[in-house]
């Protein structure tokens, strides 16, 4: 299909791409729907999904660690106390920051749109027992943010493993590649290193994952960021380097593949009440309810297992061997600690939840790498990246076709097909993304009539009346989007 040059330039970005791979309905509420009082497209939930929220409050802390070490030229050099704890006390308070303020919105949404004749979220006083499940729910995810920042903070495979191989050279960086005349990616790596002993450039990214296993792994060697941060990379090291007096040409810029760095959340498990909780040993751990002193550290333990290193007596006769003529355990053997080790939430024990990960790091250091994962680098194919280009320019190409269709039928009553026809034509259903992993946020817009009504085209007429606009919004648990990139707002909508 051919474009109109006369459009503005189309911005197009990963998690759009991938929402349209999903299924094209979706990309299309939620990123190109757009009410005459909507100050950006798209659609999204009013509650926010916390584990998004959970990962880009632990991207801010993160952020903030990384631009302090690539703005501090000693703080590098010294492997055993490279960073005054102060950096990780401001990055824990910006990641706490950044997530109560993701919150705040639809607190206040909730208790200005509470319907008691409907099951929409309600506000919480009105629903004591789901009340007390989120106030859990954000307490813990509070600790796990804390948690998470101080374990990548401690841990030997976290900033420290970066810092001495890596020179950090930006940090999160926004990257515009014109891909065409009319199209436009924009990208924003976690950080952009150097190694420091060859030379090869990478993309770093960080991923908070409830467990890291091979098919996380095989999944990143083919997934579409590793290829759309590699191609923004490249373009910001050749717009970099080239336009300075450093010589070089654009080949010497190709980056040697995508660095992950995964942060394990733990899995969540119903207790017997139906809370679900997350089980990981920094937030969670177990306690010698016989030792009364909670500030102690010490009488924390990670796991309700422990492994001996030398041989003791042992009661049980289960190991068939003898110490001092009595039955004994030869060591190098798991044991369950006692009944009076306790899992408790450690942020309500009267400790910091990063000192506690600071001391089990410090005592268990080789633990570290089981909540901080760094697989080998996963290099791509120049081919690949050139493949995903094409594809990327054809695929908005058309998409911007069924957009111009579809907007100049609503606002302007330009085609004899109905807005469902044209969506159905360039925005078609993919129906086996509606549930799962997760329930799609369109799920009442497609199955259950909304849709039809947020397109009919009153709504979309010059003296359309807002007050019916929000209602509909209302009763889907719908707001407007809030962009991700800065130039999103002129995406054709
Ligand atoms: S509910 Fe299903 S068909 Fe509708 S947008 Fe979501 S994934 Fe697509
Ligand atoms: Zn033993």
């Amino acid at each position: 299909m051919t474009m109109n040059k006369e459009l503005p330039v189309i911005y197009t970005d990963r998690s759009r791409i991938e929402t349209g791979q999903r299924c094209l309905r979706k990309r299309y509420w939620e990123y190109h729907y757009r009410l005459p009082t909507m100050l950006h497209a798209g659609l999204q939930s009013a509650k926010p999904a916390l584990e998004l929220v959970v990962g880009s409050a632990v991207h801010k802390g993160v952020e903030l660690l990384l631009t302090w070490v690539m703005d501090s030229a000693d703080g590098r050099s010294i492997p055993d106390m490279p960073y005054p704890d102060q950096g990780l006390d401001s990055a824990i308070d910006a990641g706490l920051a950044d997530f109560d303020a993701a919150w705040q919105p639809w607190l206040e949404w909730a208790d200005s749109n509470y319907d008691p004749s409907t099951e929409n979220a309600g506000s919480l006083e009105e629903h004591p027992g789901r009340g007390m499940v989120l106030s859990y729910q954000l307490t813990e995810a509070r600790a796990l943010i804390e948690a998470l920042i101080a374990a990548f903070y401690y841990a030997p495979t976290g900033l420290r493993l970066l810092t001495e191989n890596y020179e950090i050279l930006a940090v999160e960086q926004e990257i515009a590649v014109p891909l065409t005349d009319w199209l436009v990616l924009n990208s924003r790596p976690d950080a952009i290193l150097r190694h420091r002993r060859t030379g090869q450039y990478f993309p770093w990214s960080l991923k908070t994952a409830k467990s890291w296993d091979e098919r996380t792994n095989q999944q990143a060697e083919v997934d579409n960021q590793g290829i759309s941060e590699s191609i923004s990379t490249e373009w910001w090291l050749a717009e970099k380097y080239l336009n300075t007096d450093t010589p070089g040409n654009v080949d010497s810029y190709h980056c040697s593949g995508v660095l992950m760095c995964y942060l394990i959340k733990g899995e969540k498990r119903a207790d017997d009440f139906g809370i679900y909780r997350t089980n990981s040993p920094l937030i969670r751990p177990y306690f010698n309810t016989g030792a009364f002193d909670h500030a102690d550290l010490t009488q924390y333990a990670p796991s309700n297992k422990w492994t001996c290193t030398e041989e003791h007596e042992w009661k049980g006769a289960r190991f068939n061997y003898q110490v001092n003529g009595k039955n004994g355990c030869p060591g190098g053997k798991n044991h369950m600690r006692g009944d009076n080790w306790q899992q408790v939430n450690i942020w309500e024990q009267g400790v910091r939840v990063q000192d506690w990960v600071k001391e089990l790091l410090e005592q268990q250091p080789e633990l570290g790498e089981k909540f901080v994962q760094v697989p080998a680098p996963y290099r791509r194919e120049r081919e690949e990246l050139e493949n995903w280009v094409e594809q990327v320019i054809s695929q908005e190409d058309d998409l911007n076709m069924g957009m111009e269709l579809l907007n100049g039928k609503l606002y302007e009553n330009l085609n004899s097909q109905t807005p469902v026809q044209l969506l159905n034509k360039f925005f078609y259903q993919s129906r086996t993304s509606c549930t799962y992993p997760w329930r799609c946020n369109a799920h009442t817009l497609c199955h259950k009539g909304l849709g039809a009504r947020l397109l009919d085209p009153s709504l979309f007429a010059a003296d359309a009346d807002p007050t019916q606009q929000l209602e509909l919004l209302a009763e889907s648990n719908l707001v407007g989007r809030v962009p991700n990139h800065p130039e999103s707002e002129v995406t054709n909508g």
